[in-house]
């Protein structure tokens, strides 16, 4: 797996956001500042990073970094979309895992019946289960919260 983004421990919630939106993104809340800069560099990712001393160390070192200084997890997403272009808009096909990075892939309803609950699976067709952890997703309430967050911030 090669990623595109490697995060600080600070913004697990932005890193689970930029897995959603479909960027392969490495996140361990115990990383250490080394680690991420090596992890960086091997994989030509950007380092995302809050802290100040583990940016200049990236930028020192070669490793292309951008330092976020919002607070809330919208502010930051904007200043993702400032700095990086990243995109604003979820491509279901694309998006991945936000616990592991997995890819997603469609599965039969049949296939998730015991591993959501019933009401769920009453009512909802649609599943994705990670290849990586096996976790189920749908497009539940949760998604579409995402989703109008995502739309609000593009139209800033
Ligand atoms: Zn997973």
């Amino acid at each position: 797996m090669t990623y595109d983004f490697v995060v600080d421990s600070m913004l697990g919630k932005t890193a689970k956001w930029l897995r959603v939106l479909g960027y392969s993104v490495y996140y361990d809340a115990n990383s250490e500042d080394d680690s991420l800069i090596s992890l960086a560099r091997k994989h030509s990712a950007k380092l995302i990073t809050k802290d100040r001393k583990l940016y200049y160390k990236a930028l020192e070192e070669g490793v292309k970094a951008i330092l976020v200084t919002g607070v809330s997890n919208r502010e930051i997403l904007k200043e993702l979309r400032d700095e990086l272009n990243i995109r604003l808009s979820i491509n279901i096909d694309e998006t991945r895992c936000p616990k592991c990075n997995g890819l997603l892939y469609k599965t039969s309803k049949e296939q998730v019946k015991d591993m959501v609950p019933r009401r769920v699976w009453e009512n909802y067709d649609i599943f994705f289960v990670c290849n990586k952890c096996g976790a189920v997703y749908w497009m539940g309430k949760h998604f579409k919260s995402m989703k109008k967050i995502l739309d609000s911030i593009r139209g800033d």
